[in-house]
């Protein structure tokens, strides 16, 4: 059912508060009438980027004052922000794009408006997270948001490898200069198999949904260089784990064939991880030698 909120539209001023206001990923058709007529009717608007949200505001033809509101700013800033809703200010607060707080800077300050007993109002739209999924293909039932994997590949792989039991579609925000990268830790890890896609441009002018497996996909990037923004989605292993009985295929291939080879057509069979495969055939072999 549709309700008109009180207090929330372009009718009334909002009563004083913390207002989290989705702006577009892209299109900037993806803007909600809430939206604009609470940016309208803010005191002031908290910006992760000032430049990056002036044109948005411009664009809409919203004269505000305005100032930044960012990882490294965020928590000085953050006192300044609490009395003026004390004083009865209205204060939105809106990201680079999409939802705020959603790997964008805005949860602490949802906390501490909270833990005050502060007026805290989401405005939802856009949201990247939600869109590369509904649009996959993959599994919606569940959906696991993990965000921005470590930059680094040691420290990535050990994160990847965290997830290795979550049964639900996985979704990342990467840096198109990480992707290849990535995918190929993913693939690593969690089975060259697995099904997966990358959206790309999501809402504007080159949006791109590549799906394919992990594999696929790693190999893909790794020849094509992207530019844009990225979410990346695994789905769920269409092979669990669970579903072979891994030791007795590797027993099985080691009557003829080497470990290394076996490795790879278990590996390839199943979408495990190969370095694992390879781990259970060498203690099999062990044992067979035994
Ligand atoms: N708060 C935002 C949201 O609600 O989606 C996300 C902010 S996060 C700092 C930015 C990341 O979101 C980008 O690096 C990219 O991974 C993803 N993203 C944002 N816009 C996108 C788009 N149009 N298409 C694909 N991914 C996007």
């Amino acid at each position: 059912m549709l309700v008109k909120a009180s207090g929330n539209d372009a009718a009334c001023k909002p009563a004083a508060g913390l207002y989290l206001i989705a702006t577009p990923i892209g299109h900037l058709g993806d803007i909600t009438l809430r939206a604009l007529a609470i940016l309208s009717q803010a005191d002031v608007i908290a910006c992760e980027d000032t430049r990056n949200s002036g044109i948005l505001l411009q664009a809409f033809g919203i004269k505000k004052p305005t100032f930044s509101y960012y990882d490294h700013n965020a928590d000085a800033r953050r006192p300044d922000i609490l009395r003026r809703i004390a004083q009865g200010e209205v204060v939105a607060l809106i990201s680079d794009a999409g939802m705020p707080a959603i790997a964008d800077p805005g949860f602490k300050l949802v906390r501490d408006c909270r833990e005050v007993g502060f007026n805290v109002t989401v405005v939802p739209g856009a949201n990247a997270a939600v869109t590369a999924v509904a649009g996959s293909g993959l599994p919606t039932d569940r959906f696991y948001f993990v965000g921005f994997l470590p930059p680094k590949s040691a420290a990535r792989k050990k994160e990847i490898a965290g997830l290795k039991n979550v049964s639900a579609t996985l979704v990342f925000y990467e840096a198109p200069a990480r992707l290849a990268a990535s995918l190929d830790d993913l693939a690593e890890v969690l089975g060259a198999n697995r099904p997966a896609a990358v959206a790309r441009e999501l809402t504007k002018f080159y949006e791109e949904m590549r799906r394919g497996s992990l594999r696929e996909l790693a190999a893909h990037y790794a020849a094509h260089e992207v530019k844009g923004e990225i979410v990346i989605l695994v789905g769920k292993s269409e092979n669990p784990e669970g579903a072979y009985d891994i030791d007795a295929l590797l027993a099985q291939r080691l009557q003829q064939l080497s470990v290394r080879d076996a490795t790879a057509e278990v590996a390839e069979m199943t979408g495990m991880a190969k370095k694992e495969v390879y781990a259970r055939a060498l203690a099999l072999a062990e044992k067979q030698k035994d």
